[in-house]
This record gives structure tokens, sequence and C-alpha cells, in this order.
């Protein structure tokens, strides 16, 4: 066996996919091959990088050269150029597309990466996760095998948990260690540990991104929740349309078998873990815990009144933690690291790291993870590499759908649970789209209001009707057919929303809502002044 000189990392996700990443992949083999150095330059497939829209990316080591964008044609150049000559290609001749002449992106520059404190994403795209030997290699199960071989007790590893202060990265923040140690406590022969994987906020992909680049992590994460809340039984319930994801997953856990670290008597230890994944149908009201409880049991997929909790009555009435999967990402490191060390990430109430999704009229649009408490500012500036197009900023929709539109007076803000909280604000889904000086807040709000709509389960009068009778009020300013009178009612309902509705779908949909009208009253006036501006379009 040969030492290979050169690596080249082709991220693969369902966006490179869709880009021609497999067909750039086999062009890259069979060019190698035709050159004779296939034994020399080791072509891996990775999890995905976490850009957004810059096509399908190569990452050449150990000169750590990205080049985007890559077309099939363009890999003659990155072989008879760079990885046989060591010259790196900037152009591709005779293109006409100037995106596509330069070819290498500054990535260490634009902060993408390098600048990131990654402790869930540390692996994507670093390394082949789809061999178990390799994950192993670069830490995965380390976690796992520390708690089994220095015999750490599960109320052990609790107390360790709740020292970190994690919280729940789902989007009400809840302390992980909490949840787990009330699942511990409660009685029942037989518990169970649910990931709440059903990520359907609009704009959000966090959780797709560590499930395609990292899925060993999550199996981890849950083998040690497993043993820590004493459940030998875990479901991952995946968002229907995941495919990727959802092969991955279940390579990952077959891997994870067959290596004896998931199943009957892990390691030798006497400890049984075994892991199954769930498919969604596809109702975004199934992120809710106990709703994606109703539809594990094969029951319609609706919110149970609360309490009783999950934590004592979950699946099938038994004892259930549901954890989020970057929450669930989190665990390995905290235990390998330790809560002290965790805790030197973030702030003294909201530690560690989060994820952000960052999208819309931003430069470099995709996933990022930074300390809690790093500012907007920062988050759109440095890692989104600002507006683009030379366009002034307008407004931010910060935590997904039903997150708050924040103006350019509060960029300062720390994204953090408390800091958030002060303006009225949720990290929410960690969604952050940025929206330049020409967009329209009334028709944004009018795309959040049909989505809440449409998702509304119909099961509490309040958001059934109150979410249509939103969408119309809207619509009729947006149509040029409203009244100054119009924005007072659409803030009543959100509110009686708020107090009566049933779970936090109907109970959250006053975020969208006050924070547009509140911070952005003028663009509301304009439309409703404007009576020329009637369209024939439907909401229907
Ligand atoms: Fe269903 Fe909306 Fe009521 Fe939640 S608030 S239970 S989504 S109707």
């Amino acid at each position: 066996m040969s030492l290979q000189r050169m690596h080249v990392l082709i991220p693969i996700d369902e966006e490179a996919i869709q880009n021609g990443a497999l067909e750039v992949k086999r062009r890259l083999n069979k060019e190698l091959f035709k050159h004779r150095v296939e034994e020399e330059v080791k072509v891996l497939e990775t999890g995905p990088i976490g850009i957004s829209g810059k096509g399908v990316v190569l990452i050449v080591y150990p000169d750590r050269v990205y080049y985007y964008n890559v077309k099939p044609n363009d890999i003659k150049c990155i072989v008879e150029e760079h990885i046989l000559k060591g010259k790196v290609c900037t152009e591709v001749e005779n293109s006409t597309d100037i995106e596509r002449k330069k070819k290498v992106i500054d990535y260490e520059n634009i902060g993408l990466t390098r600048k990131q404190p990654r402790v869930v994403l540390d692996k994507c795209c670093l390394v082949n996760t789809f061999n178990i030997v390799e994950v192993i290699a670069r830490g995965g199960y380390a976690a796992l095998e520390k708690i089994l071989e220095e015999k750490i007790s599960p109320e052990a590893v609790i107390e360790e948990i709740k020292k970190s202060g994690l919280r729940g990265r789902g989007g009400a923040g809840f302390p992980t260690g909490l949840k787990w140690e009330f699942t511990r406590k409660a009685s029942g022969d037989e518990k169970f540990v649910i990931c709440n994987a059903d990520e359907g906020e609009p704009g959000t992909y966090k959780d797709r991104l560590i499930l395609e680049g990292d899925p060993h992590k999550l199996i981890e994460a849950m083998i040690i929740a497993g043993y820590a809340v004493g459940a030998e039984k875990g479901y991952i319930y995946v968002r229907g349309e995941y495919e990727l994801s959802i092969k991955r997953l279940s390579k990952a856990i077959e891997d994870a078998k067959n290596m004896n670290l998931l199943g009957e008597n892990i390691l030798e230890t006497g400890l049984n873990f075994d892991l199954e994944v769930k498919k969604g149908a596809g109702a975004y009201v199934c992120g809710e815990e106990t709703a994606l409880i109703e539809s594990l049991e094969g029951k319609r997929g609706q919110p149970r009144i609360k309490p009783p909790y999950p934590v004592t009555n979950g699946l099938w009435q038994k004892p259930t933690v549901v954890n989020n999967v970057e929450t669930l990402a989190n665990v390995p490191a905290i235990i390998l690291r330790g809560a002290d060390w965790y805790r030197s990430l973030g702030t003294n109430k909201s530690p560690g790291t989060k994820v952000f999704t960052v999208l819309g009229d931003v430069e470099y649009p995709g996933l990022i993870e930074v300390e809690m408490g790093t500012p907007l500012r920062e988050i759109i500036n440095a890692y989104g590499g600002g507006v683009k197009n030379g366009k002034k900023f307008k407004a931010a929709l910060v935590g997904g759908a039903a997150g708050v539109f924040l103006p350019e007076k509060l960029l300062n803000v720390r994204m953090d649970f408390e800091n958030l909280k002060e303006h009225t604000a949720v990290l929410g889904s960690g969604a952050i789209l940025v929206m330049n000086e020409d967009a329209s807040i009334v028709e944004m709000l009018f795309s959040i209001l049909k989505f809440f709509a449409h998702e509304s389960c119909g099961q509490c009068s309040p958001c059934r009707i109150g979410t249509r009778h939103l969408l119309e009020l809207i619509y009729k300013i947006k149509t040029g057919e409203g009244e100054p009178e119009d924005l007072d009612k659409m803030l009543h309902i959100a509110e009686t929303m708020r107090n009566l509705s049933l779970c936090p779908l109907g109970q959250s949909v006053i975020m969208p809502v006050a924070s547009a009208i509140n911070n952005f009253k003028e663009d509301f006036i304009e439309k409703i002044n404007n009576k020329n501006n009637m369209k024939e379009v439907s909401y229907a």
C-alpha cells in the first residue's frame, strides 16, 4: 500500500448532488486514473462543508486550496496543473462566466471555518464520516469509551451535562441535564430516548447538515443519553424529505451495530441500546415534542395537552427524553473535555456554541458555528460576508418563521438566550434571514402567515381561526385594500393566539407579527396608503 501525497475532499450533500458533485467525483477519479496517480491522490467524499450557493466545492490538501463552482470540465485543469504540477488553477480558460473564472475561494479569510469554534460541526467536511474506522480514528465514540472504561455512573454523566449548562437547541432552551435527570428519576421499567430531527422550519437546515456530515456523533450522543436516563431504545425522527440524511444515518447505524457499538452488550460491558430511524410525514407541527410522539405512536401528529410532560409520560406513556439534533451533538465533547471547558465558551447563562443558518441577501450563505453571545452584526458581516452586491441592510429575521424581524439599530444584539429575550426575540431554529433595502417586510410577513395557516393542525380554534384571519388581513394590506386599523387587529389576534393556543406554533405567531408591525410600520403604512398596487394574486 502506498502513502498518499495528496487528499482531495468533495463535500457532498443534497445541494452538492443537485449541482453535479457525483459527476465531478467520477471525472476526478477517471482523470487521476488516466495520469496514473490514483494511488498517490486520495479522493474523499465528506459531509457538507456548510457553504451554500457556491456549487460543487473541492478542497485539495495539504495545500488547503478550495475550488468552488467546480464543473466536470474544470477537472482536467485541476488534475494536470495543480495535482501534477503544483500550480493552483485560478481561472478556467475560455470561460465567459466571471464568477466561474475565480475558481479559488479564499476560504479562511472569509472566516467560514478557521475562525469558528466548531464543537458540533468539528468533523463536518474534514473526515469521511461514512467510514466508521476513520470516524473512530478522529475521536468518534471516544466519549462513550471514556464513560464505559472509567465506569462513570449515569448520575455522574447527568451531573456533568447539568454542570456544562447545555440548553436545548431546538428553540425552547430547556436545560438538557435537568431533562435527563427528570427522565432518570421518573418511575417506569421502560424508557426511551428520541432525537427530534424533524427540521421543518423554512430556511433552516442546520440539523440536516449535522445528520449528513456527522451521523456517528448523533448515534454516540444517543447511546450516552440512553445510558444516563436508563433507556435501551432510541428513535431518530427525521423529516421525510431528508432522504440523504436517512440514508447516511441508516448506514452509520448499521456500521455501529457491526462494531458492537450499538445493540446488545455494547463493547462487552452489559450495556444495551438500540436505535431506529423513523421518517416524518412532513407536518411542521411534529417538531413539537408531543406531536412527534403521537406521530411515532402511529397517530395523527397533534400536540398533547401538557402537563404531563414526556419526561414522565412520553412514548406510549413511558418516561421519554426528547432532544434536538444539535443539542445531542454537543454531548460527546462535553463528556470528553469536561463541563468547565464547555462553560469557557459562550456566556454565563448560555454556555457553548450555536449553529446558525445564515441565508438571504448575504455574500456567503451557509452554516456557521460560533460562541453563544456573538453579536448579530459579526455573524452577518464577518461570517456571512455582509449584505451582497453593495446593498444596504434592512432587516434580519432571526429565529426562523416564528422569529423576530430585527432592524439595523439592533444589529449589535448578542445572539444568546438572555440577550435576545431582552428584545423579545429568540434563538428559535437558528435561522438568520438577511434582507436588503429592496425587501418588503409586508411580503415576507405574508409568506410567514401563509406558512402558519397551512401548518396549523387545527386542533385548537385560536390557532385554526387566528392564522386564517391573520392571512386575510395581511393579504388585504399587501394588495392595497388595507386600513390602518388592520394593524391593531393583527396585533390583537396574534396576542390572543399567544394566550390561548395549545402549542408553540399558535403561541409564537405574535413574534413575527409584532416585530414586523412595530419595527417596520412604514412598510405597512405605505402599502395601506398606496391603493394602486392591487394585484391579482391568490393566497389560497
Ligand atoms: Fe394545532 Fe395550532 Fe393548536 Fe398547536 S396551536 S395544537 S398547531 S391548532
